[in-house]
């Protein structure tokens, strides 16, 4: 693989090369503008950037990169202030650009191993999987043909991990494409007008699952993931409210999670859905916040109960100051507001010990349980009892 490191500290340079060449890179190092004017190609697969240079600074570097169309994954290093290199990161990723992140001098060859790891891993994924889109037509096929499902992650206490509740999220096991995330169908669904089946979908198994969860013991909530586009049902909190009672599930016991995209413009329709929502019973949570669209005039206008904090806050808050202070502030300002805070993507114990610092009320993520199916589930709430149970004795 292919790598250039643009840095004017020369000693530096051969630092980040000598480990970048055990790790059987090829390494070129540029040490001004010249340099890396004659050694840049569009071969080159990944670019080490010093945000600071005499003759030039880390961002031209970037704009060049992105106006040539560089592929390359690109790492920011300086001895500056953190906060500009989360800078770097932020304008790299609006460009489009690869980003593998920064490292903040100095640094160890375990830190820029562990950055280049995650690089190799994905390139390795990217040759398996072939970037995917489904047609409309195909979309409306796996609808008829019930090919989607949901799996369930665990929302649990974040003092004391006890089950609270799941959050449900489809999947699509297509034969033609295999096994597909939201993310890949999800887009196309809405914008063909075809998220109101899907909706329906999730909202029937969803609950339908709680009941019978519920009648086999086990006291908690769902939460289902609401597409903003669906606001073109205005018969929502009625159909919602009908099946909760043909199943004998409590509202309370329903979340619905909302993610807030440039469509909410028309402010005047979320008020009146959720109000209504609200007024049944249906707990509502404002997904992903501290990304995208959420805007502090929202929240206090929409009458969320519940707000999830988004994992690229949680998930760097044991590393990055600035995520966490945002995580820490947006926590402080749910609870102000009378909502529960859940913290998603936690990962680690250093991070679950972090956000129960900053009060979190509920976490989610790889550390407590990935998403699995219904009964898996359910053996994995039936041992987690006996864990909590066993820690708190
Ligand atoms: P989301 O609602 O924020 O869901 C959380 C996503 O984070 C899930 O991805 C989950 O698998 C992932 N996740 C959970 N814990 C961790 C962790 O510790 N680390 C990391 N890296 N990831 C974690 P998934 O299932 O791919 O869903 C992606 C998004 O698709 C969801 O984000 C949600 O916005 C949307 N989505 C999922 N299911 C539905 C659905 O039924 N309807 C609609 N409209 N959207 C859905
Ligand atoms: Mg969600
Ligand atoms: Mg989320």
């Amino acid at each position: 693989m292919q790598c250039l490191i643009v840095d004017d500290e020369k000693n530096f340079a051969d630092f980040i090369k000598d480990a970048l060449d055990e790790f059987g890179f090829q390494t070129l190092i540029a040490t001004s503008a010249n340099e890396f004017c004659q050694l840049y190609s569009c071969e080159l697969e990944l670019i080490i950037i010093d945000l600071c240079m005499p003759d030039m600074d880390g961002l031209q570097v970037l704009r060049f990169l992105h106006e040539n169309g560089s592929n390359a994954g690109i790492i920011f290093v300086s001895g500056q202030h953190e906060g500009l290199l989360n800078s770097a990161v932020e304008l790299g990723n609006e460009w489009g650009s690869d980003i593998l992140g920064a490292l903040p001098k100095p640094f160890t060859a375990g830190a820029l191993e562990a950055l280049v790891g995650t690089f190799d891993k994905r390139q390795t994924q990217s040759e398996l999987q072939p970037v995917r889109g489904l047609s409309l037509h195909e979309v409306e096929t796996a609808l008829q043909n019930k090919e989607f499902r949901l799996v369930y992650q665990p929302l649990v206490c974040a003092k004391t991990l006890r089950i609270l509740g799941a959050e449900a999220l489809i999947r699509l096991d297509n034969a033609k494409y295999g096994h597909l995330g939201p993310d890949v169908f999800i887009p196309i669904a809405e914008e063909n007008g075809q998220i109101g089946a899907i909706n329906t979908f999730v909202a029937e198994t969803a609950i339908s699952q709680l009941a019978l969860w519920n009648a086999q013991g086990l006291d908690m909530f769902v939460s289902i993931n609401m597409s903003p586009a669906s606001i073109a049902d205005v018969n929502m909190p009625e159909s919602l409210t009908e099946l909760a009672r043909a199943h004998g599930v409590s509202p309370e016991k329903v979340t619905i999670e909302l993610t807030e995209t440039a469509v909410m413009d028309d402010v005047a329709d979320y008020i009146d859905l959720f109000t209504r929502l609200r007024l049944r019973g249906f707990e509502l949570a404002i997904d992903d916040f501290g990304i995208g669209h959420s805007s502090l005039r929202r929240l206090v206008r929409l009458p969320f109960t519940k707000m999830k904090i988004d994992r690229s806050f949680v998930g760097a808050a044991s590393e990055n100051k600035e995520r966490f202070t945002v995580a820490k502030m947006a926590a402080m300002l749910a609870h102000e507001l009378g909502m529960e805070v859940i913290a998603e993507g936690v990962e680690d114990e250093k991070t679950l010990r972090l956000m129960n610092e900053i009060n979190c009320d509920l976490v989610q993520g790889y550390l407590i349980a990935r998403p699995m199916t219904a009964s898996d589930f359910k053996d994995w709430s039936t041992q987690q009892v006996m864990r909590v149970a066993l820690t708190s004795a």
